[in-house]
């Protein structure tokens, strides 16, 4: 029952001379895969899925449903259900009855919608709160019955708009779990919206990024952790070490000299990336090193903590490097860091309209 979703070169403005909302974008969402588009705020995915639904008109390109072109095709028709944010139950119908409700606005009569309306609490884990008023639940429960309610729908793509995020960090990983058992039993195509890498992580197959309306990159989230193909990419993935520089003949000149890339790279000036756990701290006279510094901060983060290490070149250049679980070293340690070759990505550099933002990288400023 799950369909192919086609996302072809959708482009939403909202007034003329005004920013796109959306650009061309262009996704493929396989029947059966949950794909991610992940971005920050006002980056254009809420946008993606209302166009998707039909709650919006593309100003050009197409969604199309197994191939099916869904232009002209109005909301109720095209076969998907959303689930958003705030759950938006009737507060005064039971739980039953808002799960219900769709089928009796299709006409099922009263029993056969209740008697489904119970299946499908069942299957979020609500079994026996059908009789509560909705407005008697908690958020988590109120999240689950807006899940409920989508999926009685039999919907053939399921639309999630950051539906967790209200959500407190143990009941968002209940909702992740719940979402997965639901994939394995209905095998519904779903399309999420997040602005949450975790979340992109724990719950989808493939992840697309948005920035400033644009897809940045698609591809298993893996891929984009270990090759971002833009400074958003890699910024959005959490990734903070950013060193210009100068390509040629795949070597990577910059403060920290010379460093060989592992593939084709084209010359010209460029931004080396790497992530800070493929980061190898050692000795400072470690003949292993790529580059000597000194560690200037230390971020904790659980069992691991991650140091900043202020390198050579101008103020506030500095490579992030996760420990390992348990070590320890102080701000002012001198330190010797291995980049291994293979993790040495090479991004565009930033063009006017995304300059870096100096808060987020410079060392000097706390
Ligand atoms: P996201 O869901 O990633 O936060 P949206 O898709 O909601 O982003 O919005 C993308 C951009 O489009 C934002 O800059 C937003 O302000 C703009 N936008 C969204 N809806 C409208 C609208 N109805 N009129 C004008 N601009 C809009
Ligand atoms: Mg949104």
């Amino acid at each position: 029952m799950s369909a192919a979703l086609d996302l072809e070169g959708l482009t939403r403005v909202h007034a003329s001379g005004s920013a796109p909302a959306l650009d061309g974008f262009t996704l493929d969402v396989p029947a059966g895969s949950c794909v991610a588009v992940l971005g920050p705020s006002g980056s254009g995915k809420s946008t993606v899925l209302r166009l998707t639904a039909g709650l919006d008109e593309p100003t050009a390109g197409s969604v199309r449903l197994d191939g099916r072109d869904l232009a002209g095709v109005p909301p109720e028709r095209r076969g998907m259900a959303m689930v958003f944010q705030r759950p938006l139950l009737f507060p005064h119908l039971s739980v039953r009855d808002n799960v219900a409700f769709a089928d009796r606005v299709r006409g099922v009569p009263r029993r056969r919608a209740r008697e489904r309306a119970e299946e499908y609490l069942g299957l979020v884990q609500l079994a026996g709160y059908g009789d509560r008023p909705a407005r008697a639940l908690s958020g988590g429960q109120e999240q689950r019955v807006a899940l409920a309610r989508a999926l009685a729908a039999e919907p053939r793509v399921l639309l999630l708009d950051e539906p967790f995020s209200a959500l407190d960090t143990a009941l968002r990983a209940e909702m992740h779990d719940l979402l997965a058992d639901l994939r394995l039993r209905l095998d519904p195509t779903v399309l999420l919206v997040t602005h949450d890498p975790a979340e992109a992580d724990a719950l989808a197959d493939a992840v697309a990024v948005l920035d400033g309306g644009r897809l940045q990159q698609a591809g298993p989230l893996g891929e984009l952790y270990a090759r971002p193909a833009s400074l958003a990419v890699s910024r959005l993935l959490g990734g903070r070490t950013e060193v210009p520089g100068t390509v040629r003949d795949g070597v990577h000149t910059s403060a920290l000299g010379p460093l060989a890339l592992p593939g084709p790279v084209p010359d010209g000036p460029g931004v080396l990336v790497v992530r800070p756990e493929a980061v190898r701290v050692t000795a400072p006279g470690d003949p292993a090193a790529d580059v000597t510094g000194t560690v200037v901060r230390v971020r904790r983060r659980g069992l691991r903590a991650l140091v900043v290490v202020q390198v050579p070149g101008p103020v506030g250049t500095a490579v992030e490097a996760e420990l390992a679980a348990g070590e320890e070293l102080p701000a002012g340690r001198p330190v010797g860091l291995v980049l291994p070759v293979g993790a040495r990505t090479v991004v565009p550099p930033a063009g006017p309209a995304s300059a870096p933002d100096p808060a987020r990288s410079a060392i000097s400023h706390g």
